[in-house]
């Protein structure tokens, strides 16, 4: 299966290229950077580290025509546009990016329509498998306040993070609520005490952590914590292959990783 990797560059670009490499059956057939990127012209397989790969960075998605899937980790606004070049050229979309506005849904989802498009805000198999675990104890414990913590990399832009979102999503499915508008995605100052049923998020940002998250669920004089730790990107990266060599085999929709990975069902 031939793949694209959009954004190339960049931390989880390098490690999209050696997970397209490492796997069985897939090859890397055309990469993008930004325009005005340095890395334009280059060979993808050397900015990865894994040695001459042939394919030259472009600046123009067009250069995706001849793959099946498309591994995009960038920006909101550039996935977004990207996701609507795809659907003119028939490939499937595999979107990693988060901190999504609506408009930037509305244009994904459109383009959804066309192709089958994977969208998560986190790739990794355990990360989905905590989804629904979460949503299971949310269900099992309607007293418990939940709140959701998390520390990434001093460079990530975004927050709170899409795998905060995407478990704060699985809590307000297990409670039946509305995430948007029973979540709390900051506190300081006089806040009052904490309204009962809503979902607390809290950031931290520093070093080099990749990803770290903590659902907690406090009840009166008892805590259950499911925690998730990434150590390497190079999980996200094998989910959004995996996610790409099944999303080809389906027909044009919007899908998450919980689709992929079977906890749907
Ligand atoms: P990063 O190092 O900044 O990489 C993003 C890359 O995309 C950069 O090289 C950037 O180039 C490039 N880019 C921007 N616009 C582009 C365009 N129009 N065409 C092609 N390339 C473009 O960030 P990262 O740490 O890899 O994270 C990227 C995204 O993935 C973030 O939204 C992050 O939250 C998300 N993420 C998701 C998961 C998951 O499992 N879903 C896991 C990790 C990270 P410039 O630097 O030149 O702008």
């Amino acid at each position: 299966m031939k793949i694209g990797v959009a954004g190339v560059a960049g931390r989880m670009g390098r490690a999209l290229v050696r997970a397209v490499v490492e796997t069985e059956g897939t090859t890397l057939a055309a990469a993008t950077e930004r325009r005005g990127a340095g890395e334009a012209g280059k060979d993808a397989g050397v900015i990865a580290g894994v040695g001459e790969s042939g394919v030259i960075v472009s600046v123009d998605p067009t250069v995706f025509g001849d793959c099946d899937a498309v591994l995009d980790f960038t920006s909101p606004g550039a996935s977004a546009e990207l996701s609507s070049s795809l659907a003119g050229l028939g490939t499937a979309h595999v979107i990693g990016t988060t901190g999504f506005t609506e408009a930037d849904e509305t244009v994904i989802h459109a383009a959804s329509r066309h192709i089958p498009i994977v969208k998560s805000g986190n790739m990794s198999l355990g990360v989905n498998l905590l989804s629904v675990l979460v949503e299971r104890a949310a269900a099992a414990l309607p007293q418990a306040d939940i709140e959701v913590l998390e520390m990434h990399h001093r460079r990530k832009v975004d927050a709170p993070s899409g795998t905060a979102l995407l478990l704060g999503d699985a809590a307000a499915r297990g409670r039946g609520i509305d995430l948007k508008s029973q979540s709390v995605m900051s506190r300081e100052g006089h806040t009052g005490p904490r309204e009962a049923g809503t979902i607390g998020f809290a950031t931290l940002r520093g070093g080099s952590v990749i990803g770290e998250h903590d659902v907690i669920l406090a009840l009166d004089s008892e805590r259950v914590v499911l925690s998730h730790i990434a150590e390497d990107r190079g999980v996200f990266a094998h989910g959004a292959v995996a996610a790409a060599l099944w999303a080809v085999k389906q027909p044009a929709g919007l899908y998450s990783m919980r689709d992929v990975l079977g906890l749907n069902e």
